[in-house]
């Protein structure tokens, strides 16, 4: 079901009214995690006058050690939905268990499947079970077969809406926390006719690094973008404050991309 010798047509996701996967280039932006209402409100404001159209933030976080914070946990969904509302925003969280799918899925419009468990099968087919449009990103050592079949479990379910992530791979490279891999893009889009979206943010792990990659990901055909953006990237709750573009850096981010493609 998600290749393009089936389904010829780009696949289109509408939600309310952002198109992902058509000719609008659509920006998801926000912090790693949501801390506080306040530090989401803010953000969710600096996205919306930036330009973008999707408020991104982890209430459930899947962090590599067991002390690191986990997330605020649904409390952080409710937060998340209240800005995404006030400023009119789209909202996507991660969910990590088949269990908390229902209510991540009352609270945002899109719910995320980490790279840590694009093979959790049977968290892909409880999301097969709604139509909740899904970010399945791609494993850090998943092959873009292994991309494709996991979205397969979803589509096979019954749930059409799945936007395929590139967000960078596990390579020999250390100066960069992750390769994002540009060839993924077109070959994704070839392979397939969902809607690809990059994440230049996890894909290097790097700020600096975030402005030339989001770029080349635009120039490779990418539909979309998940930045992370922070007020206080120093201070973040994750370790992800070092690949957090300040609000400034994000803002004339969207006014270079206007350039390339539309946003609106
Ligand atoms: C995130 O988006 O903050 C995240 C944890 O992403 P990934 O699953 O790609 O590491
Ligand atoms: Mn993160």
């Amino acid at each position: 079901l998600a290749s393009r010798d089936f389904h010829p047509a780009d696949t289109v996701i509408k939600i309310k009214d952002v198109e992902i996967g058509g000719e609008q280039l659509v920006i998801m932006g926000g912090p790693c995690a949501v801390e506080s209402p306040e530090q989401i409100d803010e953000i969710a404001r600096l996205v919306k006058a930036a330009g973008g159209q999707v408020l991104r933030g982890g209430a459930f976080k899947p962090r590599t050690g067991p002390y690191s914070f986990q997330g605020v946990g649904v409390e952080g969904l409710i937060m998340m939905a209240e800005a995404g509302k006030k400023h009119g925003l789209l909202t996507i969280t991660e969910v990590m268990t088949p269990e908390y799918v229902d209510v991540c899925a009352e609270y945002a419009d899109i719910l995320q499947v980490g790279t840590r468990n694009m093979q959790n099968f049977d968290l892909l087919r409880k999301l097969g079970t709604i139509q909740t449009p899904v970010l399945l990103k791609r494993g850090f050592s998943a092959t873009y077969d292994e991309l494709l079949n996991a979205a397969e479990y979803i589509l096979a379910g019954g749930n059409p809406n799945v936007m395929l992530c590139e967000r960078g791979i596990r390579t020999f490279e250390t100066y960069t926390r992750n390769t994002l891999d540009l060839s993924a893009i077109p070959v994704l889009k070839q392979l397939s006719h969902l809607p690809v979206i990059s994440d230049p943010s996890h894909g290097t792990g790097r700020r600096e690094l975030v402005e030339p990659m989001t770029k080349a990901s635009v120039a490779a055909g990418a539909d979309g973008l998940i930045i992370e953006m922070h007020t206080d990237p120093d201070n973040s709750m994750t370790g992800d404050g070092v690949q957090s573009l300040f609000p400034d850096q994000f803002a004339k981010l969207l006014v270079d991309l206007e350039k390339l493609a539309p946003l609106v």
